[in-house]
């Protein structure tokens, strides 16, 4: 058992879909979701080696700056074939203009480079670290396995979704409904996505489920 979050909880991140996806999240177990642009507070650089340390490196210093303890996410794509890439860099293959039709043809190009050959195997990983001003910190991860397959299929989601096949299904994450990708099942069964994954893990720990109001 971890420490519980009650009360204000500090979501450290600039990006509003993250936020909202937070919000819907924390909000049956009455936990107050405040943003990290709402609060203005500055966005520290990723410069960790892992998705744990820069989830890590977020919720603390959003912790620290709001007085408030923080919650922070880090995730992204791990090709086997590629050595793990894009793994944290995952959202800079996409460069400024956030073009993945770019980062997926990329990581077939690499691919093609190597010399590899299907299956492409292949994790979504998503780190979650909530930290309080006192220093203490708790963090979960989550993962989901599965294929690349190309070309993508799907205009659903975003990101790398279109190219990736998870386990024991016929539909890639570009092609599935968000719900049937991030819902987190209310008979306790494992989520599908590396993100709804690990907030089961902290759910578990450190959110109190008497909380929690149905409906
Ligand atoms: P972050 O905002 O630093 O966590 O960057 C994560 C990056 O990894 C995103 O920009 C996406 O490119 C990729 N990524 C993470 N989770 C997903 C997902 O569920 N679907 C597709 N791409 C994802």
């Amino acid at each position: 058992m971890g420490r519980q979050i009650t009360g204000r909880l500090v979501i450290a991140t600039h990006n509003s879909g993250k936020l909202w996806e937070m919000r819907e999240l924390l909000a049956p177990y009455g936990v107050d979701a405040v943003s990290a642009s709402d609060l203005d507070l500055p966005e520290p650089e990723e410069t960790g080696a892992t998705f744990a340390e820069n989830a890590r490196l977020k919720a603390r210093s959003a912790a620290a700056a709001a007085n408030l303890p923080a919650f922070a996410d880090d995730s992204g794509l791990c090709v086997a074939a590629l050595g793990g890439a894009p793994g944290i860099y995952s959202a800079r293959w996409a460069g400024e203009t956030r073009d993945f039709g770019a980062a997926m043809r990329k990581i077939e190009s690499e691919l093609e480079a190597r010399a590899a050959m299907p299956p492409f195997r292949a994790a979504f990983i998503s780190a979650l670290c909530v930290a309080w001003p006192d220093g203490h910190i708790e963090d979960f991860e989550g993962r989901v396995d599965g294929e690349l397959v190309f070309p993508p299929r799907g205009t659903k989601g975003f990101g790398y979704d279109p190219i990736f096949l998870p386990d024991g299904h016929e539909k890639t994450f570009g092609e599935m409904m968000s719900t049937d990708k991030h819902a987190i099942p209310a008979d306790g069964s494992r989520a599908l996505s590396h993100r709804a994954r690990a907030f089961q893990a902290l759910a578990r720990s450190c959110l109190d489920a008497d909380v929690s109001v149905s409906g």
